[in-house]
């Protein structure tokens, strides 16, 4: 009945013509509209369209919303306002005000009962919709629940569009049947019409509209109650909705998602910028949850050792743990996180040992787990341990009682609804036992930070593992390095586990795939990739074969950010950002491309162009160093960032 109530008209019979609503400053336009008995939409920013008309609906197993419909009724436009704190994403105090209208759709056939609604929310830089699926009478009683077999909302771009999207992985491929985990490379600019390795591609999803703008697409609010989506392609121009594979998750689990009656849908994001500012700087995936519980503890975050990502496998033993243990705490660093295998080369018993030890040291642990299962082959373990829900409180009531303080879980190839729930169900029950959850291996969270307050990063990229696996992720780790902040990090935590200053990847520092950023890069990038729980690639050799700047600034570097700025970039080439610690801003900037990156930076934009402002920075040779510079007296200060080099600037 409210929602009849705040109905503005509600004609029976009666179709509507074309709907508008727009953001507060009235530059950014959505048209709803029903043509031919289908729904649509467009996104207009001022005069250039971002999105061309495009259909909105779906097809479930109650009912055809794909055709035959009606526009039978627009809500009034209200304006809603929030307020939050999300101390562990990468703005800490965010508000937002948007406007929000509710469109309904009936059937031909029994025009006055509206079939789904859709509900626009739309604010200076963002458009988001979700779905709501009524009930039906139906012979034999309502019909309270369905599949929904196809969503038709399609986004068309215009002529001159390009792509800059990471194609969808096969279902049960890559090492032991653990794909897809959103870690194949990106496309840069590449043309509309293409469809990755013939499944689509993973959100977020970002265009380049001609020289008008940039849109990414995403969603949120995906838990248990959905499956994730990824996009698929539509035609020349345009990509779909599509649902997860069946052979995900071992096959476990419907391939469509379910939903009980009235039901929505996660919310489809769309948005929208002249420069990336926006996109890099949107926090929508976080307004338009609730958080699913409280916080059992006040969760506390910050640096983390870890020695698998140099030393593999065979380092996860007591005496290289210990040794891991001496070097984070001199780091001052907060956690270790102890890698797989640590059941079969350390075992329980040891592993308390060691907590104790760690805790002794001011650092506390994580510990790595299979998420299996029979949904992958990995062999490493513990495995089998979270799975089932007895078995999984026993394990955490363990790692309470150990003093452990969280968890990294891997192996979960899957988007499929059941996987959504295993995902929330793991993180409902570590917060009762006071614990953290990483996530590697995985799916993109979709709202996660907000809605599951011990949720604390996931991997859902191509990370570091692959700087050790192959030498190409080292000859191109600069230019993924400039997409990262962008786009998968602005909607998510990222378990990137980086800024590595061994030369190369092995204990020894002197086998393995070399490095070719700088040291700089690794300080910027501690600085553009954000985590609240930083797995941070250094090593304890790195005390003496690094520069002593380079550990003093990992020593200091925060992992809690209240706020954020983009200031120039383009993904491939190069990557300019400042986000703010303690009331101060760090800068850092990246660069991919062969020629130096030149800049002319007035400090008055971040800082006091009164007082120097330090500069980490690399000579043409990638030679890193530290100085302290004062601006010119119009604030300007020259920098120059080479190819696979970085740079520092702070107050
Ligand atoms: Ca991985």
């Amino acid at each position: 009945m409210k929602l009849i109530n705040t109905m503005l008209f509600l004609l029976a019979g009666t179709a509507l013509q074309a709907q508008v609503i727009t953001s507060p400053n009235g530059q950014l336009k959505v048209n709803v509209s029903c043509d031919n008995g289908v729904a649509n939409y467009s996104v207009v920013l001022d005069s250039d369209t971002l999105i061309c008309k495009s259909p909105l609906g779906l097809r479930t197993t109650i009912g055809d919303y794909t055709k035959g419909l009606k526009l039978t009724g627009m809500s009034e436009i209200k304006s809603v306002s929030e307020n939050y704190s999300l101390p562990q994403s990468k703005i800490a105090d965010i508000s937002y005000t948007a406007n929000e209208a509710t469109y309904s759709f009936a059937t031909d056939a029994e025009r006055s009962v509206p079939a789904f609604d859709v509900t626009m929310h739309v604010d200076n830089s963002n458009v988001a919709f979700k779905y709501t699926i009524h009930s039906v009478r139906a012979r034999g009683g309502e019909r309270l629940s369905c599949i929904v077999e196809e969503e038709n909302t399609i986004y068309t771009f215009p002529e001159g569009t390009t792509s800059f999207n990471c194609p969808q992985m096969l279902p049960q491929g890559g090492f032991a049947r653990t794909t897809p985990s959103y870690e194949t490379f990106y496309e840069y600019d590449a043309p509309l019409g293409k469809n990755g390795s013939g499944l689509g591609y993973v959100f977020p999803a970002l265009f380049k509209i001609g020289d008008k703008g940039w849109v990414m697409l995403n969603e949120t609010n995906v838990g248990g109650n959905y499956c994730g989506s990824r996009i698929d392609c539509a035609g020349d121009r345009a990509y779909t909705i599509a649902y997860p594979d069946e052979r995900e998750f071992g096959g476990v689990g419907q391939a469509n998602p379910g939903l009980s009656l009235p039901g929505d849908t996660p919310w489809r994001t769309i948005t929208v910028g002249r420069t990336m500012a926006p996109l890099a700087e949107t926090t929508i995936q976080w307004d338009l949850v609730k958080p699913q519980y409280e916080a059992s503890i006040d969760y506390k975050y910050g640096r983390s050792a870890w020695s698998w990502i140099i030393r593999m496998d065979d380092s996860c033993n007591y005496d290289e743990q210990k040794e891991y243990i001496d070097f984070a705490s001199e780091m001052g660093w907060e956690y270790l996180l102890i890698d797989a295998w640590w059941d079969r080369n350390i075992g329980y018993e040891k592993i308390e040992e060691l907590s104790k030890y760690a805790q002794s040291k001011g650092v506390g642990l994580f510990l790595w787990y299979n998420s299996n299962g029979y949904w992958n082959d990995a062999p490493q373990g513990p495995r089998g341990k979270l799975h089932r829900l007895m078995d999984r409180r026993r394990e955490m009531a363990w790692l309470q009682k150990a003093g452990i303080k969280g968890l990294k879980i891997d192996f979960i190839g899957g988007d499929k609804q059941q996987c959504m729930q295993m995902y929330e169900d793991i993180l409902f029950d570590a917060n009762e036992f006071g614990l953290m959850v990483i996530f590697h291996g995985c799916t993109l969270p979709r709202g996660w930070e907000r809605m599951y307050p011990n949720f604390a990063a996931a991997e859902a990229v191509r990370a570091s593992e692959n700087l050790s696996f192959g030498q190409n992720d080292n000859d191109l780790e600069a230019k993924a390095g400039t997409i990262h902040p962008v786009l998968r990090n602005a909607v998510a935590n990222m378990d990137f586990g980086g800024s590595a200053l061994n030369k190369r990847y092995s204990k020894g520092n002197d086998r393995g795939t070399y490095r070719r950023t700088s040291d700089v890069y690794a300080l910027a990038t501690a600085v553009l990739f954000q985590s609240p729980i930083q797995n941070f690639a250094l090593a304890p050799n790195n005390l003496t074969d690094a520069p002593d700047w380079a550990i003093d600034f990992m020593k200091k570097v925060p992992t809690t950010w209240e706020d954020m700025k983009y200031i120039d970039g383009y993904p491939g080439k190069y990557l300019i950002m400042a986000r703010k610690h303690a009331g101060k801003w760090i800068l850092a900037a990246i660069n991919a491309e062969e020629k130096p990156l030149e800049l002319q930076y007035n400090v008055n934009e971040l800082f006091s162009g009164s007082e120097p402002v330090t500069v980490y920075s690399d000579t043409p040779e990638l030679v890193g160093g530290v100085k302290t510079v004062k601006a010119n007296k119009k604030g300007i200060i020259k920098l120059s960032v080479p190819c696979n080099g970085g740079l520092v600037v702070m107050q």
